[in-house]
């Protein structure tokens, strides 16, 4: 199984208020954030389509 990481800061998910969905324009990458970064609405970019959402 793949570790999920932050797509914006890049560290590993494991601690409770990350989360993860797939990407709301193409549905074919899973986005990655963790707790940090969705508290800062922190920019992130599909790496399948470049679909930039906060
Ligand atoms: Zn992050
Ligand atoms: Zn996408």
């Amino acid at each position: 199984m793949e570790v999920l990481t932050c797509n914006s800061c890049g560290i590993r998910l494991s601690e409770k208020g990350d989360t993860s969905f797939m990407c709301p324009n193409c549905g074919k990458a899973v986005i990655g954030r963790c707790a940090h970064c969705r508290d800062q609405s922190v920019e992130y970019v599909c790496p399948e389509c470049g679909f930039r959402g906060p």
